[in-house]
């Protein structure tokens, strides 16, 4: 997606430093805007922004978005927040922290400079789904007090926040809700199920499916998510989402490890873990309103994602072992 702006935008992207985020630096960067990026590098890592260093239009800002942050910028990316169970169950309390007081600082930004901010929100917000596949008009069934509640429940509240600076502020809003993205620079040990998957076949380990891996998602590759994520931030004033993101081609995660050790040529054999609490037993994003009001649909097959991947797994995890 190159394409070279004729106006030229300073950009926030908080998270920046993470793996959809670094990404979206990445994207819009290579548009020709200038990108401040605010991460305090909890789950983010530098080497993810290490060959941006030398550029002139980026700048690193470690911050922690539970505190306030005062820059002068014309857009604002708020994707600060850690995203796998694993992490974002290590310390609950500040989970719900970023989400929640991260949003209201965000938003007080925004107010200030009177610009668009868009909310990476999540489709944990449907939590356990009774309807499938998931329109945005779905309210969705979400434990308010169980393990990942942290998380769902903040990012719930964060979308109020949003909507409630639109309504009391008239605040320009955009809320995506981001379904499972995989691709490079996923962290290799944060525990979801497409880095767990390749990087244990990769090693020869047993790949480890929860349950029965009846389970299903749906995954979206991480180029198509910034390409989703970037056409709604310039949409109208008038389109504020909440917008699914995702991919429709769902999967059981039996097959989605099948397919992993069949790409990799892996020995590895399966072995069954328990099913963490609250796994949603199905999720599949109904992408028709980002067709309709963003003309968005991922284009990277499967496959093709996952051996991107792959190949970034094997470079890295040689690199970890040369270290
Ligand atoms: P990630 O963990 O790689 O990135 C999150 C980034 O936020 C990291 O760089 C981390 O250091 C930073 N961060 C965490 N807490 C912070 C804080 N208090 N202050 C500043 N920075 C902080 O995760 P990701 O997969 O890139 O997710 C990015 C966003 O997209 C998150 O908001 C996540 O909830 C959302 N999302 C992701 C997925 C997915 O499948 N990857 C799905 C739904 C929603
Ligand atoms: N999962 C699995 N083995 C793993 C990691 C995850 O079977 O090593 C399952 C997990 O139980 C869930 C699915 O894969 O049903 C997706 O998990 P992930 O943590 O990636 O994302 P989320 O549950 O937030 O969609």
């Amino acid at each position: 997606m190159v394409r070279l702006v004729d106006s030229r935008k300073r950009i926030l992207v908080t998270g920046g430093a993470g793996f959809i985020g670094s990404h979206l630096v990445d994207e819009l960067l290579s548009q020709g805007h200038e990108v401040i990026c605010a991460d305090n590098l909890f789950t983010g890592a530098k080497s993810n922004i290490e060959h941006l260093h030398s550029n002139p239009n980026f700048e690193f800002l470690r911050h922690d978005v539970t505190f306030p942050l005062y820059v002068e910028v014309d857009e604002i990316f708020n994707l600060a927040c850690p995203a796998s169970p694993v992490h974002y169950q290590h310390d609950p309390v500040q989970t719900t922290k970023t989400s929640v007081q991260g949003a209201i600082n965000m938003l007080g930004l925004a107010k200030r400079l009177k610009c668009k901010i868009l909310q990476a929100s999540t489709s944990e917000v449907y939590g356990d789904p009774l309807l499938h596949p998931q329109p945005e008009s779905y309210w969705g069934n979400v434990n308010p007090i169980g393990a990942r509640s942290c998380y769902d429940e903040g990012k719930r509240c964060a979308e109020t926040l949003f909507f409630d600076y639109r309504r009391q502020h008239g605040l320009k809003i955009k809320v995506a809700r981001i379904f499972n993205t995989y691709g490079p620079r996923m962290h290799h040990a944060d525990g979801r199920v497409v880095s767990n998957f390749i990087v244990q076949a990769l090693q020869g380990a047993p790949i480890t499916l929860y349950g029965k891996g009846q389970q299903t998602r749906s995954f979206c590759y991480v180029q198509d998510m910034v390409e989703g994520l970037i056409k709604l931030m310039e949409t109208d004033d008038a389109i504020t989402g909440p917008v699914n993101l995702g991919n429709p081609d769902e999967s059981s995660i039996r097959s989605l490890a099948e397919r992993i050790i069949g790409l990799t040529g892996s020995e590895s054999e399966i072995v069954h873990k328990p099913l963490p609490e609250d796994d949603p037993k199905q999720r599949c994003p109904d992408i028709s309103l980002a067709k309709e009001e963003l003309d968005w649909a991922p284009s990277v097959q499967i496959d093709e994602g996952l051996n991107r991947t792959i190949d970034y797994f094997r470079k890295r995890l040689t690199n970890l072992v040369v270290q």
